[in-house]
């Protein structure tokens, strides 16, 4: 796995177990799961880089680094692909930022969710997102709970 040039001559006329179309995550997957079990496999991707919609690129401005389609990462954490396939060892890991997320306006006001559920709040209304009267029990408790159920 690793390379996505062209065919070398000495592996023209190969013969393989499979051929995986595309190096998205789900074939580099399938890929990976097929070659630990011994099996010969050509795994090939019609762009110049592997990863698919899981990648980050510059999607707005040149330096604004974007995730193109892997926002929410609970669900892959308690998968066991990460796990079965070392995928630590090949230099992968988690990133957890803070804020969690952020949108620019042209206006020059940012809306950021922060993990701090009383940092959002104070966000949101100094950003003039909120009136302070909006958070109030109810909604601090909604919040708290999503909050609760995000963190499980
Ligand atoms: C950690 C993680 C977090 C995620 N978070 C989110 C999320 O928050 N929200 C969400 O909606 N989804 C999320 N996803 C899902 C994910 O982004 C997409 O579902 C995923 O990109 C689909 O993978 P795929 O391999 O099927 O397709 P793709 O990622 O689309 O990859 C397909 C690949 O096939 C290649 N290809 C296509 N046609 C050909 C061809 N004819 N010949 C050669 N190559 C070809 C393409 O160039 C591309 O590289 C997440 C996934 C992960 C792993």
């Amino acid at each position: 796995m690793g390379r996505s040039t062209t065919l070398s001559d000495s592996e023209e006329g190969a013969s393989f177990d499979f051929i995986v179309i595309g190096g998205g995550t789900n074939g580099l997957t399938a890929a990976s799961y097929l070659s630990k079990q011994g099996q010969r496999v050509l795994l090939v991707e019609r762009q110049n880089y592997l990863g698919g919609g899981a990648i980050t690129q510059d999607l707005t401005l040149q330096g604004f680094h974007h995730d193109v389609f892997a926002t929410s990462i609970n669900s892959w954490r308690t998968g066991p692909v990460q796990q079965d396939l070392e995928l630590e060892k090949y230099g992968y890991h988690d990133v957890d930022p803070d804020p969690v997320a952020a949108t620019p306006f042209k206006s020059g006001k940012t809306l950021a969710i922060y993990r701090d559920l009383n940092k959002t709040s104070n966000h949101l209304v100094s950003n003039a997102f909120l009136q302070r009267g909006f958070i109030g029990t109810t909604h601090s408790s909604t919040l708290a709970q999503c909050t609760t159920i995000s963190r499980t």
